[in-house]
């Protein structure tokens, strides 16, 4: 989609024209966005940071005054008009969706744009809006009460380098169709894809009646300007989609927060399932955009009695297998502290959501162009078993049943409680894994995806939320419930 100089113009001049923008700009301690202060030459770079600029502010404080400012005339607005802007939102992200995801993939280096325009398309498509927040009604003989989920008003969300469309994509639609204005601070190394994205959403959102700055961020986000955000006043509440070290620094923000954890997804195999299927489903999803969305499959336990011709199957679908030194080498590589036995590990950054041939160039090894994956077998105190690789480096090890496999896959997955995957066409154990992963989402005879809805039943998120429980977040987690009773009238029959 091409934008001229005069679109600009217009954008702005109807930002410009909205009561709370130059009540903001009345403000002393507010500087404009850069963008509204001048023109923008069309299909120029400058054109596109001109873009970007909407929403996009120097500091959270002045973020949050703007937010603010845009929250309070959402709630004013019909509800229909809530419903034509999370539309417009909808259709922005898929207007623009090939542009993002080369953006993205040049600016982070992260994952591959097929990939990301699935996932971006997933949550434009499937994130539910305004329709989520279903109010309820109780009658007795002592009258009638009304409960409804109400906005919090500005909501702080820090958001991951890994998915920084879909997250911004699917936390923008849920919080505004919640009634709610957000200010991001983005990860530092997705800073330009990211408030390029809350730009295009911005201009969606003025364009069907919304308001101005109801979604903002702040151009140069740090480790301390998320500081700022998760003690600042006008924060109601905090969503934070990351690693262990972001949910920790909320937990212990003092704020109420909805906390989006690392995972490390064990998937089990066992000799009843399908292997034609399950080699299929595997690969698909262990590579899906380089292995880096907290749900892919992170290590196959496969029942060693059908160990081989899973592998097999893999194979067919694009799995590379290494052997030997080859193994060793790309650990040493990808491997940045070792995980192991209640120790969760880390990557090395540098191979994050790297390809399977980059990987193994670095390795030394050639990897063929067709490949979509590097398999290799390990046993059980292997580094990558332990560690959420976030790349297509996918370990395998041999288990004697299907219920040592099970016993291991809630060790490995270590009590993160996020996602899980088995491939069996026997029902108790499916059953038993289920209960006993206890997990947001547990995939049963499918690729991991099919637990985000895409080939699966349901809703998507890319804010999952494990380790404060509201799972694949919605409008409603959004919400505050408030309650309403009027006493002995009402019930009418
Ligand atoms: P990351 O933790 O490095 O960064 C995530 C965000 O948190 C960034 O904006 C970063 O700037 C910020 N941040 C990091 N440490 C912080 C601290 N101490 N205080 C304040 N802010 C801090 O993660 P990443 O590399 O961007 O993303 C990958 C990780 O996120 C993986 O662990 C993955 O599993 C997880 N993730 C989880 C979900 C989910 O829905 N559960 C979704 C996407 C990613």
């Amino acid at each position: 989609m091409a934008y001229d100089a005069d679109d600009i113009r217009r954008v702005v001049a109807e930002v410009l024209r909205d009561p709370a923008v130059s009540a903001l700009f009345g403000q002393a301690d507010v500087t404009p966005p850069a963008a509204i202060a001048r023109e923008a030459p069309s299909g120029t770079a400058e054109g596109i940071a001109a873009r970007e600029g909407l929403g996009t502010f120097p500091d959270i404080d002045s973020a949050v005054s703007a937010a603010s400012i845009a929250q309070r005339e959402l709630v004013g607005l019909p509800l229909e008009t809530r419903r034509a802007m999370v539309a417009a939102m909808r259709r922005a992200v898929l207007e623009a969706n090939e542009s993002l995801c080369e953006d993205a993939v040049a600016e982070t280096g992260i994952g591959n744009v097929r990939d990301k325009k699935a996932k971006n398309e997933l949550a434009a498509t499937k994130t539910p809006g305004v329709e989520d927040l279903e109010p309820r009604a109780v009658t007795d003989e002592h009258g009638l009460t009304l409960t409804e989920l109400a906005p919090y008003g500005v909501i702080g969300a820090i958001t991951p380098v890994t998915n920084p469309i879909a997250t911004i994509t699917c936390n923008a639609i849920g919080m505004i169709a919640a009634g709610n204005a957000a200010v991001f601070n983005v990860h530092p190394n997705a800073k330009r894809i990211s408030c390029r994205l809350v730009g295009i959403l911005n201009e969606a959102i003025a364009g069907s009646g919304g308001p101005g700055n109801l979604l903002c961020a702040v151009g140069e986000p740090t480790i301390e300007s998320a500081g700022a955000l998760m003690k600042h006043r006008g924060i109601g509440l905090l969503v934070v989609t990351g690693g262990p070290g972001v949910v920790r620094a909320a937990m212990g923000s003092g704020k109420k927060a909805i906390c989006a954890g690392p995972g490390n997804p064990p998937c089990v195999v066992d000799e009843t399932a399908d292997l034609v299927q399950a080699g299929r489903d595997i690969v698909a999803g262990a590579s899906f955009d380089h292995n880096v969305v907290c749900i892919c499959e992170k290590e196959v336990l496969a029942v060693a009695s059908i160990a081989d011709r899973l592998k097999a199957e893999m194979a067919k679908n694009g799995a590379f297998e290494l052997s030997g030194g080859q193994i060793e080498a790309v650990t040493k590589l990808v491997i940045a502290e070792p995980g192991g036995p209640g120790r969760e590990g880390a990557p090395n950054k540098a191979f994050v959501g790297k390809s399977p041939q980059a990987i193994g160039k670095a390795a030394g090894i050639e990897v063929p162009p067709e490949a979509r994956l590097l398999l290799m077998e390990v046993g059980r105190d292997h580094p990558l078993v332990w560690t959420e690789q976030l790349m297509p480096v996918l370990p395998l090890v041999r288990m004697r049943d299907a219920d040592e496999a099970i016993d291991f896959a809630v060790e490995v997955e270590h009590g993160f409680r996020h996602s899980a995957m088995m491939h069996s066409h026997d029902i108790s154990r499916l059953s038993k894994m289920a209960r006993a992963m206890n997990c947001s989402i547990f995939v049963k005879n499918g690729p991991c995806y099919a637990g985000l809805g895409k080939g699966g039943a349901g809703h998507t998120s890319f804010t999952i939320a494990s380790p404060t429980g509201e799972g694949i977040t919605r409008p409603r987690s959004f919400t505050r419930e408030r309650r309403c009773t009027l006493v002995d009238y009402f019930r009418i029959v």
